[in-house]
């Protein structure tokens, strides 16, 4: 959705997807049965995950059962991992890797920050602590039933004060928009390459950044000195929503027809099964297994993944 919708006109819309989302995921009992959970002042911090300490350790393993079951009910944990009281929730992707090389790149203090694409909202738990709980305001946009679930389920106990909206990218701009703010920094990690319309949706980011605001951004690389993109036919890495896997100077070529500019490079690296692996709080299988025996190639034959984490300014 990308015309100019008045703010009452915005809340209508969302409110409509939002619902449509919950009704057609079945997730309003989890919703509720998640707002019903009791009250347990704890403090949080981050090593390495997630921290969720209980003020009362008591009160906190009273609750222990009710907690662990309700995780469990959540499923597939991707991002991660979370150390909820005694619960060990170990996400398949270890996503404090990420983190730890984006965040000193980040001064997040004071900013109108945008997290599209934010899964369970991990980073934006980790960003509230980086910015030293003096971010202007955290707002997370994923359209997943579930992982709103989960974010809600965290923050029933973190209870910081980070919005998610089940909106997507493609609502951002009108988002931006009907609240008459554009955001100050844009993280948009791991969504890119799932999507039909790359330059469309850097498009988009772009609209929805202030001048000169910043944005983040992580994608598979295809390795080539060439402008080229890899077009996977049917599944890369067994994923059958990767679309587009672009060389870094095609990334820039997008970047800048979006006027997004001062390409700068943060890091290039090969995704590890360290990084993200089998586990027990997903019900399917992990790189691994998409990999061939040397890992150098994906189980359909092209290069294996390399991760570019990119920041951008708006012109
Ligand atoms: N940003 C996280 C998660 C990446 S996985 C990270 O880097 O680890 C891709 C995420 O995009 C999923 O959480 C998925 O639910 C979300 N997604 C799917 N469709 C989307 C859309 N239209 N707009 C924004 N996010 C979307």
């Amino acid at each position: 959705m990308q015309e100019r919708l008045s703010s009452n006109e915005f809340k209508e819309y969302a409110e409509k997807k939002a619902k449509h989302i919950t009704s057609a995921k079945n997730i309003a009992p989890l919703l509720e049965h998640i707002a019903s959970l009791p009250h347990i002042p704890s403090h949080f911090y981050s090593d390495n995950g997630i921290h969720i300490v209980a003020q009362d350790k008591t009160l906190a393993q009273k609750h222990h059962q009710t907690i662990y079951t309700l995780a469990t009910q959540l499923k597939p944990w991707r991002k991660g991992p979370f150390f909820l009281f005694d619960t060990h929730i170990d996400s398949e992707w270890q996503s404090f890797i990420k983190w730890q090389l984006l965040a000193p790149h980040c001064n997040l203090e004071g900013k109108y920050i945008a997290d599209v694409g934010c899964n369970n909202g991990y980073y934006m738990f980790e960003m509230f602590l980086q910015g030293e709980k003096l971010c202007k305001k955290i707002i997370g946009f994923d359209p997943s039933g579930i992982f709103k679930c989960q974010f809600d389920f965290i923050n029933h106990f973190i209870q910081a004060p980070i919005t998610f909206e089940l909106l997507g990218v493609e609502d951002l701009l009108a988002y931006s928009q009907a609240h008459n703010q554009p955001f100050d920094i844009i993280f948009c990690l791991g969504v890119l390459y799932h999507r039909f319309d790359p330059m469309n949706t850097l498009k988009i980011l772009s609209q929805s950044l202030r001048k000169g605001g910043e944005l983040i951004l992580d994608t598979l690389i295809y390795e080539s000195n060439e402008e080229i993109c890899l077009c996977p036919t049917r599944s890369y890495a067994k994923m059958s929503n990767v679309y587009f896997i672009p060389s870094i100077s095609t990334l820039k070529g997008w970047c800048e027809r979006a006027n997004l500019y001062d390409f700068e490079i943060i890091n290039l690296k090969p995704t590890t099964t360290q990084e993200q692996r089998q586990s027990a709080w997903v019900d399917s299988q992990s790189l691994g297994a998409f990999l061939n025996a040397t890992q150098t190639r994906t189980i359909e034959g092209y290069q294996a993944p390399v991760r570019g984490y990119f920041k951008l300014k708006k012109r």
